[in-house]
């Protein structure tokens, strides 16, 4: 039997994107030392290394949001989670690497080389020259992002969701051009322009020929249970799982789905995700993302009812109390709801969260045991 059961540590996949992908997984990795510790005696080593658990978590993380600048391949989600999970990123401002600098960056913009509103620091900039070093030799990122980690230690398997180019570009209104609109680079969206440009599409340049990176659709099959963070669910969680293959991985898994709500009290929590969400036509609330990821479950031959493009996907939905008026509608499509406070305000909070994914996920497993 699949899913998360009693008396054995689990191996948990995380679908994530950058900082809400990077806390929840912190509060994850911190109830899982509580429940299944590592004690360095036979028998209960980490899986991980710098886990502290022996429970396993692999997180496949979004890289939509990659870009070349100044010649360096540059991954936001990637580094915010391995820089947060391996204690080393800078909590007060929210991203990058503690004590950094900034001294490369002010001469590159003397240079006018890079972009000067997406500063990179100097630290995190060895991260990017090591990073760039490996592709260039033709070492794929999958393997770049494993010896980025074997300094920083998440203790988590941190995958990319894929080692191929898949550029999230956004299409935005342009007078000036032919057809009336023109794309720009995600960052360039969101960094630069605040997400203020109305988005009209965001396409993932290339995703047609993308492959799952290695261990991707694996560690989906092989899990006891799947996670979706309360990441962005266009550019993060929907750019990972438009990588063909992934989506099907997903829905076909034996493991239970559970996903956390971005949405608290119909707004975002933190961010701008609902300028994306309004660019796709989903309302920004917790009942219509989850009804975007639809509810899982196959049909006697295997086919799979889905809710949309993007549905099929979840068995469970955590809900913050405050959009707990959404719990019936959720239970009428087919999604489990669990009502509990979602905000992050401390790694024991979160982890408390976390732990109540897992309690979701076993009272999925043992209703679908009980039906058959
Ligand atoms: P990014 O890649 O850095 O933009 O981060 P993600 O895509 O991983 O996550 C961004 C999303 O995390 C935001 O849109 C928020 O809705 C969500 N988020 C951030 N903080 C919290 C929190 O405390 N609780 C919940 N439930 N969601 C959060
Ligand atoms: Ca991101």
């Amino acid at each position: 039997m699949s899913g998360v059961e009693h008396g054995r540590p689990p191996h948990i996949v995380v679908l994530a994107g950058g900082v809400g992908g990077s806390r929840f997984t912190r509060g994850l990795l911190h109830h899982l030392r509580t429940e299944w510790p590592a004690s360095g005696a036979a028998g209960s080593a980490e899986s991980v290394p710098g886990s502290g658990t022996t429970a396993s978590v692999t997180v496949v993380a979004n890289t939509g949001d990659d870009l070349w600048l100044a010649g360096l391949r540059v991954c936001p989600d990637l580094d915010s989670i391995m820089y947060a999970l391996g204690d080393a990123a800078d909590e007060q401002r929210g991203w990058g690497r503690r004590d950094e600098s900034e001294r490369v960056s002010a001469e590159l913009t003397a240079y006018g080389v890079g972009w000067p509103w997406f500063t990179l620091g100097d630290l995190d900039l060895g991260t990017h020259i090591a990073r760039s070093s490996w592709l260039r030799d033709g070492l794929p990122l999958s393997e770049a992002t494993r010896r980025l980690c074997a300094r920083w230690r998440p203790g988590v398997t941190l995958i990319p969701a894929t080692d191929d180019e898949v550029p999230t570009l956004v299409t935005v209104a342009d007078g000036d051009a032919p057809d009336g609109t023109r794309q720009l680079h995600f960052e360039e969206w969101w960094v630069r322009h605040r997400a203020a440009l109305p988005a009209l599409a965001f396409t993932q340049d290339g995703v047609a020929d993308a492959r799952p990176a290695p261990g991707v659709l694996e560690a989906i099959a092989d899990a006891d249970l799947v996670l979706f963070a309360p990441s962005n669910p266009v550019v993060s969680i929907g750019t990972i799982l438009g990588i063909p293959g992934i989506a099907e991985a997903v829905r076909r898994t034996a493991a239970p789905v559970i996903a956390v709500s971005p949405i608290i009290g119909g707004s975002v929590v933190r961010g701008m995700a609902d300028a994306c969400l309004h660019a796709i036509g989903v309302e920004t609330s917790a009942v219509a993302v989850a009804e975007h990821y639809g509810a899982r479950g196959s049909g006697p031959s295997g086919e799979v009812h889905g809710a949309g493009p993007g549905g099929g996907l979840i068995d469970g939905w955590l809900v913050d109390p405050a959009d707990a008026a959404a719990a019936p509608r959720l239970e009428e499509a087919g999604i489990r709801p669990l009502v509990r406070p979602l905000w992050f305000h401390s790694v024991e909070e979160t982890a408390a969260i976390a732990a109540d994914a897992i309690a979701l996920a076993e009272s999925v497993t043992a209703g679908s045991v009980a039906r058959r």
